[in-house]
Order: C-alpha cells, then structure tokens, then sequence
C-alpha cells in the first residue's frame, strides 16, 4: 500500500481514504466530500492531497513554492 499523502504546503498527513470519502450527492447526482476532511487537486500531471481548502488555495496560488524537484 502506498504511503498516506501529505499536505505539500504544511505536510500535514492526510488520511486519503478520509479526503476521499463522500458525504453525500448533490442534485445533480455528482459526488459530494467534507473539505474538512482534505481535498485534493489534479496539477501538474499528479494528484495533490491538502488538509485544508486554505492549504490548497496557498498551494494553487504558488505552486512552484511546495512542489519538490
Ligand atoms: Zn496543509
């Protein structure tokens, strides 16, 4: 199993299973998740996991910042 991701921007560990999980479906029958939980976001060619939505706002503002090369 692969490791549990961290926050790139505080590298909090985030549970994926948790930042994945669904809290329910919206009208229109798409996924819903807790943001508290962690979010995620498609960058760059991979998945970036993030405790927060203030994580990923940080994150997605100066990317370059917190990937590591
Ligand atoms: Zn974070």
């Amino acid at each position: 199993m692969p490791a549990d991701p961290a926050c790139p921007v505080c590298k909090t560990v985030i549970n994926e299973n948790s930042a994945r999980a669904t809290t329910g479906q919206t009208m229109h029958g798409a996924n819903e998740v807790d943001p508290n939980a962690g979010t995620r976001s498609f960058f760059n060619g991979e998945w970036y996991y993030f405790c927060t939505l203030q994580c990923r706002t940080k994150f997605l503002t100066a990317p370059n910042t917190y990937i590591e090369n």
